[in-house]
């Protein structure tokens, strides 16, 4: 067995796992897991300084999960927007495909917390028909395979998955999301790294929330995974009482840049049922996207975006930088909010059609 399957083995999944010294309530806990599961691994556990930090916050049940009686379970409707079953077609050009409901961590704000770590629809049959799917739509250039955690399979299994999907001609692109490098980094191991480089362009997104997660292992697993050539992202969910400031996102956004991980969407917390204690207000994910814009690198900053409910895909929010535009003018305000115009091209000069559509729209 490899050493991060012992690892993961090892993890706290119960309520007298947790160190009798932070004086938690066993029952609860437990009582929480009897709704969700729950898995920290053993290196993970171990970044908490103190009861109810923002490491703990992530891991460690809270009662107020099973409290949280009004959000829907499947706020994006994943399930309403699959052709077949753990597949979801909703952009036009690429799929999210599931093909493993288990994690390293079970997170308590998750927005697939209704289905990870539970009995699994997802088989080896419903892994082909998505493959299958995939075969018989031409317009799908871009493969998102997620979970529950993908890289939760075997090297071996991993590699049989995507094998598949390169033989088809019209699959440019191959994505990974993957939480491990943030939770349990032993998983990135020199061979899952060399097996993933036989099937460029191939691309991996993880998930870190908090500078503190950002360690001298995490730095090797992120650095192994850029090293073979696959550029690394990172997908940041906003919570309150986790990372709902701005000076802990930027320490967060440098760090990721100093392991050559590159920032790419800051989500605002979805609707799921049992996570409502972590949302925040829209208005907080605006101030700290205004306090990064122009004042740190431009390619730290995420793009800030809601998961629109109901299914209608990611939308991107700015904060307003775009004053007023009219005929005459562009009026902008800059990253210290002073005032600028920027003149418009006089309509008599315009001849390109296209651009006169715009004007008239
Ligand atoms: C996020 C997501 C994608 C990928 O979106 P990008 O903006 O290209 O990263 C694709 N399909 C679904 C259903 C998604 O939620
Ligand atoms: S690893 Fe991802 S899918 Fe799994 S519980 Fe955490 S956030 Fe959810």
């Amino acid at each position: 067995m490899e050493q991060w399957m012992l690892d993961l083995r090892n993890s706290v999944t119960k309520g007298e796992t947790v160190d009798e010294t932070y004086n938690v309530s066993v029952g609860e806990i437990n009582e929480v897991r009897k709704v969700y599961p729950m898995r920290i691994p053993r290196y993970y556990y171990n970044l908490i300084q103190e009861k109810g930090d923002p490491i703990w916050m992530q891991a460690v049940p809270s009662i107020q999960e099973v409290q949280d009686e009004e959000a829907p379970e499947d706020p994006l409707n994943e399930d309403g927007d699959s052709p077949v079953p753990r597949l979801t077609h909703r952009y036009p050009d690429r799929v999210l495909f599931l093909i493993t409901d288990r994690c390293p961590m079970y997170c308590r704000f998750c927005t697939r917390k209704r289905m990870v770590g539970r009995a699994s629809d997802i088989t080896e049959k419903t892994i082909a028909m998505g493959i299958e799917y995939i075969r018989n739509h031409s317009e799908i250039r871009d493969v998102l395979i997620s979970g529950g955690d993908p890289l939760m399979v075997s090297d071996q299994k991993l590699e049989h998955i995507i094998a598949r999907l390169r033989t088809i001609p019209h699959v440019q692109v191959i994505r990974i999301g993957t939480k491990f490098p943030c939770v349990l980094p032993s998983r990135i191991t020199d061979n899952l790294c060399n097996m993933l480089k036989k099937y460029h362009p191939m691309y991996v997104n993880t998930h870190f929330n908090h500078p503190r997660e950002i360690t001298p292992e995490a730095k090797e697993a992120c650095e192994r995974l850029v090293n073979a050539g696959i550029p690394v992202g990172c997908q940041t969910v906003l919570m309150r009482g986790v990372n709902d400031d701005p000076e802990v996102m930027k320490e967060l956004m440098h760090k990721l840049l100093m392991m050559r991980v590159r920032p790419y969407y800051l989500y605002q917390a979805d609707l799921t049922r049992g996570t409502n204690h972590f949302r925040t207000r829209v208005e907080v994910g605006l101030q700290i996207i205004q306090a990064l814009r122009g004042h740190t690198t431009g390619f730290a900053v995420p793009q800030f975006v809601i998961d629109a409910p109901g299914g209608g895909g990611k939308i991107p929010l700015m904060p307003e930088y775009v004053q007023r535009l009219d005929d005459k003018e562009v009026v902008l305000k800059n990253f210290e909010g002073k005032e600028y115009h920027y003149p418009q091209v006089d309509r008599q000069y315009v001849k390109d059609a296209r651009e006169i559509e715009l004007i008239n729209f």
